[in-house]
C-alpha cells in the first residue's frame, strides 16, 4: 500500500480495529519514509453475484440497475433515498448465494418496497414480474385496496 502523500512504498500498522459495520478491517497506518499516517480499509471479496435472466444468460449482479429501478419507481414518493440505497448495496450480501434468478430479485425488491408506499410497489410490479395481462395488474391493486 503506497504512501497516498508520498508514494513511498512501505508503512507500517499503527493499528486495527472493525469498521462500523463489521465487515471491514479498518488500518490506520504510518509512512515509514515521511511519517505521515492514512487509513486503509480490507474487505473480503467474493465472487460477484451472478444474475440468471429469463433467457437463461448470466451476468454479475448490478447494484447501480437495481437501485435505478427503485429510483423510477419510487419518483415524487415520499420513500426515502437512502433506504433504497442500503437496499441495493447490501443486496449482494443479504442473498448469500452464488447465483440468483432476475425474477427472484424482482420478488425481493417488491417484498421490500410493498411496506413502505404501494404505489411504487406497483409501478416496480409492474415491470418486473412482467404483468400478462392488464387483468392480473388491476387484480394485484384490488388484492392491495382490500387489505385496506
Ligand atoms: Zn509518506
Amino acid at each position: 500500500m503506497r504512501c497516498p502523500y508520498c508514494s513511498a512504498p512501505d508503512s507500517r500498522v499503527v493499528n486495527s480495529r472493525p469498521g462500523d459495520d463489521g465487515s471491514a478491517i479498518r488500518r490506520r497506518r504510518e509512512c515509514l519514509s515521511c511519517s505521515r499516517r492514512f487509513t486503509t480499509y480490507e474487505r473480503a471479496q467474493l465472487e460477484p453475484l451472478m444474475v440468471v435472466k429469463r433467457e437463461g444468460a448470466r451476468q454479475a449482479f448490478n447494484p447501480d440497475k437495481l437501485l435505478r429501478g427503485l429510483l423510477l419507481a419510487t419518483e415524487k414518493r415520499p420513500v426515502p433515498e437512502e433506504r433504497l440505497r442500503s437496499f441495493a448495496y447490501s443486496f449482494e450480501d443479504e442473498v448469500q448465494a452464488p447465483e440468483i434468478t432476475s425474477t427472484e430479485i424482482g420478488k425481493r425488491a417488491m417484498t421490500f418496497l410493498r411496506p413502505l408506499d404501494d404505489v411504487a410497489y406497483i409501478r416496480f410490479a409492474s415491470v418486473y414480474r412482467d404483468f400478462d395481462s392488464l387483468e392480473r395488474f388491476i387484480e394485484e391493486i384490488q388484492g392491495l385496496k382490500d387489505e385496506g
